[in-house]
């Protein structure tokens, strides 16, 4: 069915005024962008916790509906034991990672490759892909979507750190992190400086187009190593790391509002991109051929005349 059909339907109105805002939101959304993400990065996990705060906080889980026993693992019985009856204090980001926070513990909501949430009326009816309902007292649930089913739903109890977060090194935006931090770490690494830098134990939540991008605003190869870049250099590149993640989160507030919308496309917005998959086009800055270099099936973006 027509989503303003049923979006008729449960308002029991005609087309309101938010109802035509929303359609041409959605005409805006016809024009080709000059590069939608295809998997949800550090900046669209935080802009997707940004936009689920001020709905769930506060609030009590009244009902875990869930479709499937899995996702990429076994939903724990906890969600539905546990979850449901508590109140969710606070909504936290570690790396790609949600923690839903409660008195009893905390839900860890992962995005995988295609998850997205949204906020919507507890009678939305489910599509093919929403996998999970966490229902509020409030009336409205949290939807969680997701086609390829990379994305986890899992439990950590209170007191203490998941597996899975246990080992992550820190925050790219928390104070920890510098080029004297990247320096300090990479000495005597033989690996390059793109994987480094990709390593989730050195720094979190680095993917594949914000390394390309970083390092091309801080002049550096991908395949220099990482125990040969200088000091300088890295400073260079921490601050470039720090300004691209923070600049792609002030965008994404801008989408804020389609947490509430009723159709599936996510929060994602569209990037700058000087490198990332712009192989053999001109580069923005000297108008060489951006060069593109597969290594463990990830590709490299870089300007060979800029990075060094
Ligand atoms: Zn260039």
């Amino acid at each position: 069915m027509h989503w303003p059909v049923l979006w008729q339907r449960f308002c029991g109105s005609g087309f309101s005024r938010e109802l035509w805002h929303y359609a041409a939101l959605r005409a805006s959304r016809l024009k080709p962008l000059p590069h939608r993400p295809t998997m949800p990065e550090l900046p669209e996990v935080e802009t997707t916790r940004r936009g689920i705060v001020p709905h769930v906080v506060g609030r009590r889980v009244v009902e875990a509906r869930l479709r499937r026993p899995d996702l990429r693992w076994p939903i724990p019985s906890a969600i539905r034991k546990i979850l449901v009856g508590q109140r969710i204090e606070d909504v936290q980001r570690r790396a790609k990672y949600l923690l839903l926070h409660t008195q009893a513990g905390s839900a860890l909501l992962h995005l995988g490759m295609s998850g997205s949430l949204r906020v919507l009326p507890q009678i939305t009816l489910p599509g093919t892909h929403d996998h999970v309902d966490l229902v509020m007292d409030s009336g409205q649930m949290l939807r969680f979507n997701d086609p390829r089913r990379f994305g986890c739903l899992l439990w950590q109890a209170p007191g203490e750190t998941h597996e899975l977060l246990r080992h992550l090194g820190p925050e790219p935006l928390d104070d920890g992190f510098d080029g004297d931090y990247l320096f300090a770490r990479s000495r005597g690494r033989s690996a390059a400086v793109k994987s480094f830098l990709m390593d989730q134990r050195i720094v979190v939540g680095v993917g594949n187009i914000y390394v390309a991008e970083a390092l091309f605003e801080s002049g550096v190869r991908p395949s220099r190593l990482a125990g040969r870049v200088t000091r300088e250099r890295y400073h260079a590149i921490a601050a470039a790391i720090r300004r691209i993640l923070a600049h792609a989160i002030e965008r994404g507030g801008t989408t804020l509002r389609d947490f509430l919308r009723p159709d599936g496309e996510p929060g994602y917005f569209e990037q700058e991109l000087y490198v990332y998959g712009r192989h053999g086009e001109a580069c923005k800055v000297c108008g060489s051929a951006i060069k593109a270099t597969r290594t463990q099936q990830r590709s490299s973006f870089y300007c060979p005349n800029c990075q060094r």
